[in-house]
């Protein structure tokens, strides 16, 4: 099912989520909405968060369902390493249309649990180390517009507000 995502201004965005603590047929419901939003949007990542649910569940695909293999659906994330530097624009599917450039990790490694609560562990960089970096940051209420200078992020909230009041946000 694919499932509506929260916008910026939505209080489950800025909610410091709880660990995934049950696995079973629930979570693999919420895993299963998650992935099949994430591909309609089009996007490359989702947190859980954005889809209204405050438990630390993140989807990522850089091949956006081109490749299964691709996929990554993680509970409980957890940068354990991370090293180097990368500047890219970056977007975010709570915030559309708004890009900024963002410093990110160049590389890192993330520990975690799969939907049966097996450890997994993967090597991120480049592009997965980005969206690992942007996904956990959901999980901790931290948006990407958070990591641009305070000129920046006032600018793009003004912008947002501006939206809001027209009734287009
Ligand atoms: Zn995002």
């Amino acid at each position: 099912m694919i499932l509506s995502i929260l916008k910026y201004g939505a209080p489950e965005l800025r909610t410091v989520s709880k660990p995934v603590k049950s696995f079973g047929a629930e979570l693999e419901k919420i895993a299963k909405n998650m992935i099949e939003t994430m591909y309609s949007s089009p996007g490359v990542g989702l947190a859980a968060p954005q889809i209204g649910i405050n438990i630390r569940l993140a989807t990522i695909d850089l091949s956006v369902g081109e490749d299964a293999d691709k996929l990554i659906v993680i509970c409980n994330p957890e940068i354990i390493d991370s090293s180097g530097e990368q500047r890219c624009d970056e977007g975010c599917l709570s915030i559309p249309d708004f890009s900024e450039t963002v410093v990110r990790p160049m590389k890192m490694t993330v520990r975690g649990l799969d939907l049966h609560g097996g450890e997994i562990q993967i090597e991120a960089e480049e592009l997965l180390a980005r969206c690992f970096s942007h996904e956990i940051d959901h999980l901790n209420g931290v948006l990407f517009v958070d990591r641009l200078s305070p000129l920046k992020r006032t600018l793009i909230r003004n912008k947002i507000k501006k939206l809001a009041k027209a009734g287009e946000w």
